[in-house]
C-alpha cells in the first residue's frame, strides 16, 4: 500500500472531521516531506483556490503593559523588553489606519490590545472600533485577553468578525510558556466566544523549546476543538530581547513548513495564516508553507511590535509565486 493511502480520510459524512487522534496527527508528520506537502496541497485545492491568499492587518490599539507573562511576548509588565505601556488608541487614529490596510489591499483588520482580560469600559470603546471599521467594508477581528461569555455576547452584538485567542502550543508544555492564566482559561474563552457565535481565530507558535510532540499535541488539540477555528494562525517564534525566550535556538524551518501541512490536513476547511516570524523567513520557506496550504498572511510593516516584512516585499512576492489576494 503507497504511503499516500495510510494517511487518514479528513472528512467524515462530508464535514471536517474533529476527532483526530495524538497518533494520527503524530503520523502525518512523520510522513516523507513530499508525501506530506503533496497531501496537504490536494487538501488545500479540495477547499480554496490555491493561488488566493488572504491578507489580513494587525493594529495593536494598546501597547505594553500587559500583567500576563507569557514567555515569549514583549509587551509583557514582567519583562524588560523597552515595549512601553501605552493607553488605548482614539478611535479615529484607529479608523485612520484601517482606511491605510483597506487601501493596502487588506481584507481584514485586527486590532490587539495588551490586555489579561477587557474592561467594560474599555470594551464599549473597542465596540467603537469594530462598528467604525466594519463601516469601511473590512472584516474585523480582535484579540484582547480573556473574554467572560456576556462580554463575548457584546462583541457579537456590535458586529464583531473574528476573535483571536491562541491555544500557543501544548497543554503539556504550556505551563513553561505561561503561569498566569491556565490551559482551560484559554478554552473557556474560546467556547464563549463560540457559543456567542463569533468566528474564532486559533493557532499557536512553533521554535519555543517545544518537542516535536508539542507539536502534535497542540495541532491535535486545536482540530479536535467542537468545531475547527475558522483561521489557524501559525507563528514562528520572534525571539525578542529581554524575553525569557530571547536565546532560544531556531528550528528547522522545513519543521515549521511541516506544521503548517499538519494543520492544513487537519482542518482542511480553516484558513491557515502564516503569520509571525516571516521577517526571519527566506522567500523559498514562504513559498513552501503556500505549498503546504497556508492561504492567509499579515500584511505590513509591524505585528503589534515586532517587525513584518514590507509591503512592497510581500507584494513582490505573491507576485513573483503568482499568487494573488483575496477578495
Ligand atoms: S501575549 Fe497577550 S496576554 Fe500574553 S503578555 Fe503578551 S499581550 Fe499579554
Amino acid at each position: 500500500m503507497s504511503l499516500l493511502h495510510q494517511i487518514p480520510p479528513v472528512v467524515a459524512s462530508g464535514l471536517p472531521r474533529n476527532d483526530w487522534t495524538r497518533e494520527e496527527v503524530r503520523a502525518l508528520f512523520a510522513l516523507p516531506f513530499p508525501a506530506l506537502i503533496f497531501r496537504a496541497a490536494q487538501v488545500h485545492r479540495d477547499n480554496f483556490d490555491p493561488s488566493e491568499v488572504q491578507i489580513s492587518t494587525l493594529l495593536s490599539i494598546k501597547t505594553g503593559g500587559c500583567p500576563e507573562d507569557c514567555a515569549y511576548c514583549p509587551q509583557s509588565a514582567k519583562f524588560e523588553t523597552g515595549v512601553k505601556a501605552e493607553k488605548l488608541m482614539d478611535l479615529e487614529a484607529v479608523l485612520a489606519e484601517a482606511r491605510a490596510a483597506k487601501a493596502g489591499g487588506a481584507s481584514r483588520f485586527c486590532m490587539g490590545a495588551a490586555w489579561r482580560s477587557p474592561k467594560d469600559r474599555d470594551l464599549e470603546k473597542v465596540c467603537d472600533m469594530v462598528e467604525g471599521v466594519k463601516a469601511l467594508g473590512l472584516e474585523t477581528c480582535v484579540t484582547l485577553g480573556m473574554l467572560t461569555s456576556e462580554q463575548a455576547k457584546r462583541l457579537k452584538t456590535c458586529g464583531l468578525d473574528y476573535y483571536n485567542h491562541n491555544l500557543d502550543t501544548s497543554p503539556e508544555f504550556y505551563g513553561e510558556i505561561i503561569t498566569t492564566r491556565t490551559y482551560q482559561d484559554r478554552l473557556d474563552t474560546l467556547e464563549h466566544v463560540r457559543a456567542a457565535g463569533i468566528n474564532v481565530c486559533c493557532g499557536g507558535i512553533i521554535g519555543m523549546g517545544e518537542k516535536p510532540d508539542d507539536r502534535v499535541g497542540m495541532i491535535a488539540t486545536l482540530a479536535s476543538l467542537p468545531v475547527h477555528p475558522e483561521s489557524v494562525p501559525i507563528n514562528m517564534l520572534v525571539r525578542v530581547e529581554g524575553t525569557p525566550l530571547a536565546e532560544r535556538a531556531t528550528i528547522d524551518p522545513l519543521d515549521f513548513v511541516r506544521t503548517i501541512a499538519v494543520a492544513r490536513i487537519t482542518m482542511p476547511a480553516s484558513m491557515v495564516r502564516l503569520s509571525a516570524g516571516r521577517e526571519d523567513m527566506s522567500e523559498e520557506t514562504q513559498a513552501l508553507c503556500f505549498l503546504a496550504g497556508a492561504n492567509s498572511i499579515f500584511y505590513g510593516p509591524k505585528l503589534l511590535t515586532t517587525p513584518n516584512p514590507g509591503r512592497d516585499r510581500d507584494m513582490a512576492l505573491l507576485d513573483k509565486l503568482g499568487l494573488r489576494a483575496m477578495d
